[in-house]
């Protein structure tokens, strides 16, 4: 099964589209990762983060023998919590995370979900760190992929601040590599308008520094184009995720926010890193 991404990439207009272009040029002049073999741990807040922020490299790094595992810091259970029993909600979305693994070439005994509280991972550092590290300690990763340090919301900032506490107390320094999924949800990628009448001042000036930030830090951008149609099969794996599974209530589905701009944005035929070689654990 395959997802089609209808949606147009980011917000129409003269300036967005430019600036949209500019910024594509200076991404994809930026290197790949030098050895896609490595070891790895792929760190996600939630079922479909592995995907959407470094599908196609799993891909890519399992087409050259790596050895990766993916570890889920939550169980999925607020993404849909209104619309069905709370434990159904929980196994279909451990279900779909295996299939989408698989699609991605990860097998089923290299997929694990820590089944802490989607939404409250922040509430249970503690229990975190020592899953974390235990993970860390059984599989000794040369890489591990952690949400970007500035991505939001909460679960992807905790999931970050959790493996390096776990790296630190485990005195291990593997490569990290931070991938971008809410860093997609900025102008001009997404039409931000609505969000900054909103605002506050502070959110504002999180919402125009953030972005920029986060360019400045991106070093690394790996071509996914030869694999990007098995990135989109395994985010339709996450079927809760992108398809109205009860069309008669209101199902919230990915390509509903910024009316699918974040999604197109998501899923085109980059991925982007910011790569730190080990000893670059801050303190
Ligand atoms: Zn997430």
């Amino acid at each position: 099964m395959s997802l089609s991404v209808h949606s147009q990439l980011g917000p129409p207009g003269y300036f967005a589209r430019h600036r949209r272009q500019r910024l594509l040029a200076q991404m994809r002049r930026l290197p790949g990762l030098d050895d896609y073999s490595k070891r790895a741990i792929v760190f996600a807040p939630h079922q479909d983060d592995e995907v959407l922020g470094c599908g196609g490299t799993i891909i890519k790094k399992i087409e050259q023998g790596a050895d990766v595992h993916i570890v889920f810091m939550t169980n999925g259970r607020r993404s849909h919590a209104g619309h069905m029993e709370i434990d159904a909600l929980i196994e279909m979305r451990r279900s779909e995370a295996i299939n989408a693994a698989a699609i991605l070439g990860v097998a089923e005994d290299r997929v694990t979900i820590l089944d802490l509280p989607d939404g409250k991972l922040g509430e249970h550092k503690e229990s975190a760190v020592a899953s974390v590290g235990a993970w860390l300690e059984r599989i000794r990763p040369e890489e591990v992929f952690v949400p970007s340090r500035y991505d939001g919301p909460d679960d992807h900032l905790a999931t970050y601040q959790f493996v390096v506490d776990a790296l630190r107390k485990t005195h291990q320094s593997p490569r990290m590599v931070e991938y971008a999924v809410w860093f997609w949800h900025y102008w001009p990628w997404v039409n931000s308008d609505e969000r900054i009448v909103k605002s506050t001042l502070r959110a504002f000036l999180n919402a125009l520094m953030r972005p920029i930030r986060m360019r400045r830090e991106f070093n690394a951008c790996v071509d996914i184009s030869a694999c990007r149609d098995r990135k989109l099969a395994a985010l339709a794996a996450h079927e809760s995720q992108v398809k109205r599974l009860m069309p008669e209530c209101d199902w919230p589905i990915l390509s509903d926010i910024s009316n699918g701009a974040w999604l197109a944005a998501c899923t085109q035929d980059i991925e982007i890193f910011s790569v730190c070689e080990s000893d670059c654990i801050p303190r």
